[in-house]
């Protein structure tokens, strides 16, 4: 279908051909792995190490600090459970609209949820009322990829910092470490570790224009983690296995790209987003977006539609030719109503009836139009049909 209309850019991203074209030559010619002894392997050694630096510089990150995963997936298991191996018995505090790979690794460990408001923001008062004594550590995502919510992180790391602080004046030796899910963020928000404040920061490729199966997770110098994955010992002994290289210098080049045409990316995907939602608000009734506009992410658009079925409005919109999904990304198998809908208290109808539209810079404002238009019809004939 050459004019259907693709907006589930939060599930996954077309790869960027200037990064497939950087990437090709790791899969033919450059195909070598990278602690081999031989000089063409310490060239391909030599790239992959250039990928970490220049990953590591969009954080203002030492490349050191990069741990190089199959994905964001991988990263938040590493962060969740390294962490918590190293201090058994401790507990963890993870927002209660965190992604599934966030709150089901959680689960695993002693754990409470920071609840989250009816925008799904997470509050610095929810975050200190949370965190217990045994708490060791708290992980709150940037942007919230089925709402669009984005959080303010440093307001929460100022809360993090504090109940450190308090913990040294009382004489408790526990660490409280931050970590952030920042995949949904990596488009369009501040990446800088030292400004938000985190011990640790999870990102995933494949939300970027960049290749799947590519991700990384920060970890701030000193920070107690064990390994999850062991065998040879790759990646300073924390994520064994052979590396990825063609993945990484695309992973590289995505977010170099995303990071310099942010600006003209961010006001164009912002229009784009605008122009829909309000054509749909017209339309079909104005209060159908459920996060505002001035904290939820350019890209993102959550709406619910009382007494309406999502799973339908889907099927009704891909027979014509528009692409949207009834939630978060990337979870293949959801037969169980959202918890991040649950969790901002959205009532069992307006959860049936949620759907989640995400946009890119690279539409253009007819392909807003008449999705918006196919859309409304479609939402209307399922009125009707009540
Ligand atoms: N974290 C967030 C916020 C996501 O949206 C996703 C996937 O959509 C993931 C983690 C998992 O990413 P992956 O499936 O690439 O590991």
């Amino acid at each position: 279908m050459s004019d259907s209309i693709y907006l589930d850019f939060a599930a996954a991203t077309p790869v960027d051909p200037r990064v497939f074209d950087a990437m090709e030559p790791y899969y033919r010619n450059k195909f070598y792995n990278p602690s081999a002894l031989y000089r063409a392997a310490h060239a391909v050694r030599a790239d992959y190490e250039a990928a970490r630096s220049e990953l590591a510089g969009w954080f203002g990150a030492k490349p050191s600090s990069i741990v190089l995963t199959s994905g964001a997936t991988e990263s938040n298991n590493l962060a969740v459970h390294g962490v918590m191996q190293s201090f058994a018995g401790r507990r963890i505090a993870v927002g209660a609209i965190e992604h599934a790979s966030i709150v089901q690794a959680a689960e695993q460990h002693l754990h409470d949820f920071i609840d989250a408001n009816s925008h799904g923001r997470i509050t610095p008062e929810a975050l200190k009322k949370t965190v217990h004594n045994d708490t060791v550590l708290v992980s709150i995502g940037a942007v919230n990829s089925e709402l669009g919510t984005v959080q303010q992180m440093r307001q929460l790391a100022s809360v993090v910092r504090e109940i450190n602080t308090e913990r040294v004046s009382s004489g408790n030796n526990l660490p409280l470490y931050f970590h952030t899910d920042a995949t949904g963020a990596a488009n369009y928000s501040d990446l800088q570790v030292s400004r938000l404040g985190v011990d640790l920061l999870t990102l995933g490729s494949s939300k970027i224009y960049g290749p799947p199966r590519a991700g990384l997770l920060y970890v701030k110098t000193g920070t107690k983690l064990q390994p999850l994955t062991h065998g040879g010992g790759q990646e300073s002994g924390l994520r064994s296995g052979t590396e990825n290289v063609a993945g990484v210098v695309g992973f590289a080049k995505a977010l170099t790209y995303a990071r310099q045409e942010k600006e003209d990316r961010l006001s164009t995907v912002s229009h784009l987003r605008l122009r829909f939602t309000e054509k749909l608000n017209k339309a079909l009734g104005a209060d159908c977006t459920t996060v505002p506009t001035r904290f939820c992410a350019p890209h993102i658009a959550h709406f619910h539609f009382n007494g309406i079925d999502a799973e339908t409005l889907v099927y009704l919109l891909d027979e014509r030719g528009v692409m949207v999904a009834t939630g978060a990304a990337c979870a293949a198998n959801k037969d169980t109503a959202s918890h991040v809908l649950k969790a901002i208290g959205l009532s069992p109808e307006a959860i049936q009836g949620s759907i989640r539209c995400s946009f890119s810079h690279t539409q253009t404002v007819e392909q807003m139009d008449r999705a918006a238009h196919i859309f409304t019809e479609c939402v209307q004939k399922l009125r009707e049909g009540r």
